[in-house]
């Protein structure tokens, strides 16, 4: 049902979408998967070899969990709801550049927030915030307002089903659990976040179920999605089969 009103509210955006792609041949490719099974590496890729702009809206729904850390509207181990969703209007969730790195990074009322959502405190409550219908509308209709005149890569966890229904090609990541947890565990590593292989495995399990258990919009893999299960396959072998993906839509839409 909730899906339904979505559709209503995407038609304008479909609408101008249609005329831009006409107009451009740049096409939405939507990316949604498990947690930490390299959509965004793929998705920032593609949009690098494409022209296109990458957006990693996970990130956005992190930045409204940081947020809420930080107004104490998360305490006690408990969600504020109706004050988060009071306070909704006095945010501003944005990506921007910074010197010394190629890739975006996401900015809350104005401040570069990109490295402390990536840790342990809002990974644990994040798919807590994303479970609230109301941060979901606000930001679904930000995402459908960045992508709507073509030429993304948007990634998370319900693009291809509710942001972009019509989205021309829709991706389905997947890896085994073990190669998910070994990743994400290097990545963290490397950032000098702390956390050990089984706080990530235990995260991210439980990511997945609340993801995959919520009432709105759940990750689901959509009919018209391709899957990729990744596990086997290396960063460069999984970009090389996607990029022949977005080639083969391109062809089939344009140059038929
Ligand atoms: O992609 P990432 O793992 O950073 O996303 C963090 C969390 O944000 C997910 O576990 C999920 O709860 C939520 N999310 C979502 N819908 C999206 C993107 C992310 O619910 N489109």
């Amino acid at each position: 049902n909730s899906i339904l009103k979505g559709s209503t509210k995407v038609f304008p955006f479909l609408f101008y979408h249609f005329l831009c792609l006409m107009h451009s041949n740049k096409i939405i490719v939507a990316i949604d998967g498990y947690s930490s099974c390299g959509k965004s590496t793929l998705a920032k890729a593609m949009a690098k070899s494409l022209n296109y702009t990458f957006i990693d809206t996970g990130a956005m729904y992190r930045g409204v969990t940081y947020y809420a850390l930080q107004e104490d509207i998360i305490q006690n181990d408990q969600i504020d709801e109706q004050k988060l969703i009071r306070q909704l209007k006095d945010l501003v969730i944005s990506f921007g550049q910074v010197d010394g790195d190629e890739n975006a990074h996401l900015f809350l009322n104005g401040k570069d927030v990109e490295s402390i959502i990536r840790g342990k405190v809002v990974s644990s409550w994040v798919s807590h915030i994303a479970k609230i219908k109301e941060v979901r509308e606000f930001l679904v209709e930000q995402q459908r307002n960045m992508g709507k005149s073509g030429g993304i890569v948007m990634d998370g966890r319900d693009i291809g089903s509710v942001v972009f229904p019509n989205a021309e090609l829709k991706l389905f990541i997947t890896a085994s659990p073990e190669v998910r947890t070994e990743r994400r565990y290097q990545e963290l590593q490397s950032k000098g976040i702390d956390m050990t292989r089984e706080e990530v495995y235990s995260n991210l399990m439980e990511r997945d179920r609340i993801d995959t258990t919520r009432k709105e919009s759940p990750l689901i893999k959509v009919d018209d999605a391709i899957v990729i299960d990744n596990s086997n396959m290396t960063r460069e072998e999984q970009l090389t089969h996607a990029l022949k993906l977005v080639d083969e839509k391109i062809n089939s839409l344009f140059k038929a």
